[in-house]
């Protein structure tokens, strides 16, 4: 059965960047006649918040997006998180780091385009083994993966050059983002994975992750992130741009819904609308690929 999911960290409020996501998996999962799952992305440190989670939920649940079944969240996790790893270890793919703390910290967080990619260069490649409690990085294989991606088409990236060997395990004890994104589609039948394009870079390490776990491959959609009106990026300006701060300057959720469904390409123009409205015209071969801009009434 087709599965979507929407996966945010709690790190803060959705912005119309992040719901714009979040409406397009829901829309591809329920044209399909399939589920669609929510997922908290928790694992990530301090800055990942459980009422900012609640808070995410309560304003999806205002769009009319509810999961399909009780939301996951990632914290609670730790067990899988450690099976995995023993696969991985068993399977030979796993070796120590000892890069240092600060390395780790640069590398670990969940990448943005902020951030820009810093391929781990596999300096610890060879260690010997020391147990678990090391900090832990998956051995890529060489090569490029050609995947296709439902909005961009055929993609061929070569992991190695893109992140290098990912970290899995940091020295903390907590388990890192690309471990606990593969595991978790893995263990909740995720057949397809709609996120923002800022996320491309790292689908080929995720999927080299998910054949030495040996789990399926989901479909894959990056779509184009939302900028301000002038094409700049939203920055701090996307904390204003939440299902509240905008019901705070009059702009209701059926109007916020209508802009967000017009940008996926379900509405000629936007137009007050319920998220049930846009499932009928929603097709992947009208979402437009490239970034969309807020309307500068709203900005
Ligand atoms: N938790 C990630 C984020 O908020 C998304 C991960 C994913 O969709 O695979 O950026």
């Amino acid at each position: 059965m087709t599965t979507g999911r929407f996966a945010p960290s709690p790190t803060g409020v959705l912005h119309l960047g992040n719901l714009r996501t979040a409406l397009a998996s829901w829309l591809s999962a329920r044209a399909a006649g399939g589920r669609w799952l929510i997922r908290m992305e928790d694992v990530d440190g301090p800055r990942c918040r459980r009422d900012l989670g609640e808070a995410q939920l309560r304003d999806l649940a205002a769009l009319g997006l509810v999961s399909d079944a009780p939301v996951v969240w990632q914290s609670e996790r730790d067990a899988d998180y450690r099976a995995a790893l023993a696969a991985l270890h068993g399977a030979g793919r796993l070796y120590p780091c000892a890069c240092t703390r600060k390395d780790l910290q640069l590398l670990a967080s969940a990448p943005h385009a902020e951030d820009g990619l810093r391929p781990y260069p596999g300096r610890c490649r060879g260690r010997a083994w020391e147990g678990f409690d090391q900090a832990l990085r998956f051995q890529l294989p060489d090569g490029a993966v050609a995947w296709e991606d439902r909005l961009l088409g055929l993609q061929a990236d070569d992991p190695v050059v893109l992140t290098g060997d990912p970290l899995l395990f940091r020295r903390d004890g907590c388990f890192a983002y690309h471990l606990a994104v593969v595991a978790d589609d893995g263990a909740q039948g995720v057949t397809e994975v709609v996120r923002g394009a800022d996320l491309r870079p790292v689908t080929a390490t995720q999927i080299r992750l998910q054949e030495a776990l040996g789990l399926p491959r989901p479909a894959y959609a990056h779509l184009g992130l939302v900028a301000a009106p002038d094409g700049s990026r939203l920055g701090k300006r996307a904390g204003a741009l939440g299902v509240e701060a905008l019901a705070g300057r009059g702009i209701a959720l059926p109007e916020i819904l209508g802009w967000l469904g017009w940008s996926l390409g379900c509405l000629e123009r936007p137009e007050a609308c319920a998220a049930e409205d846009l499932i009928g015209a929603f097709a992947w071969s009208r979402v437009p690929e490239g970034e969309v801009r807020v309307p500068a009434a709203w900005a």
